[in-house]
């Protein structure tokens, strides 16, 4: 039965059929279908595919295409957030900017460019917020080292006389003192900002 006259687009694929819609208007469909049409030259999708139009029905039980394709940035990256991309791009087909790119036509490419660049965003912080807590926590391993070697030297077993005696070897071992005391400062701000990227 039609609720109203609402159209969907079915694609059918040798393993599976999938329905998007409802498109306001059996036009609107139709446009659809071309649109996704046009999209089979460049996309992979299963050999014998065929899209065709059909009214949607009370029995449909596809989500609401406009709902699960919203065409900005934000609701985009939400959606790609959620999705791993590792898969066979046959059997996604089609895919998220398929489909975006057959409802919203050419205003889904600038909104998922946007989506993209937020996400690209996002990854660069997340791998400059490892690396520096990473390279915090080195510096702070060195200068423990560092200060282990020193007082060695100045043991009463090793004994480097230069280090030991005088105020050059005490004065470094301070300073060593000072920038191991800095290095926790710094990586507890790095810790704090890491964790706040792992809740
Ligand atoms: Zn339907």
């Amino acid at each position: 039965m039609t609720d109203r006259k609402t159209w969907d687009v079915i694609v059918t694929m040798p393993s599976r059929i999938v329905t998007i819609g409802p498109a306001p208007s059996e036009h609107h469909a139709a446009l659809w279908a071309t649109r996704l049409q046009q999209q089979l030259t460049g996309t992979a999708h299963p050999d014998g595919t065929e899209i065709t139009t059909a009214p949607h029905t009370s029995d449909c039980d596809h989500p609401d295409a406009y709902e699960t394709h919203p065409c900005e940035p934000d609701g985009i990256a939400e959606i790609l957030r959620g999705t791993s991309d590792d898969d066979d791009p046959e059997a996604r087909f089609p895919d998220l900017y398929a489909r975006l790119s057959m409802i919203h036509g050419a205003y889904a490419a600038p909104a998922w460019s946007a989506a993209c660049a937020a996400l690209d965003n996002e990854a660069e912080i997340r791998d400059g917020v490892r690396e520096l807590a990473d390279l915090v926590a080195d510096a702070e391993r060195a200068v423990s080292h560092a200060t282990a070697v020193l007082t060695r030297l100045r043991s009463n077993q090793v004994y480097d006389i230069e280090l030991a005696e005088g105020g050059d070897g005490a004065d470094m071992l301070h300073e060593l003192d000072a920038a191991a005391r800095a290095l926790r400062n710094a990586a507890r701000v790095a810790q704090w900002r890491r964790n706040l990227e792992r809740a």
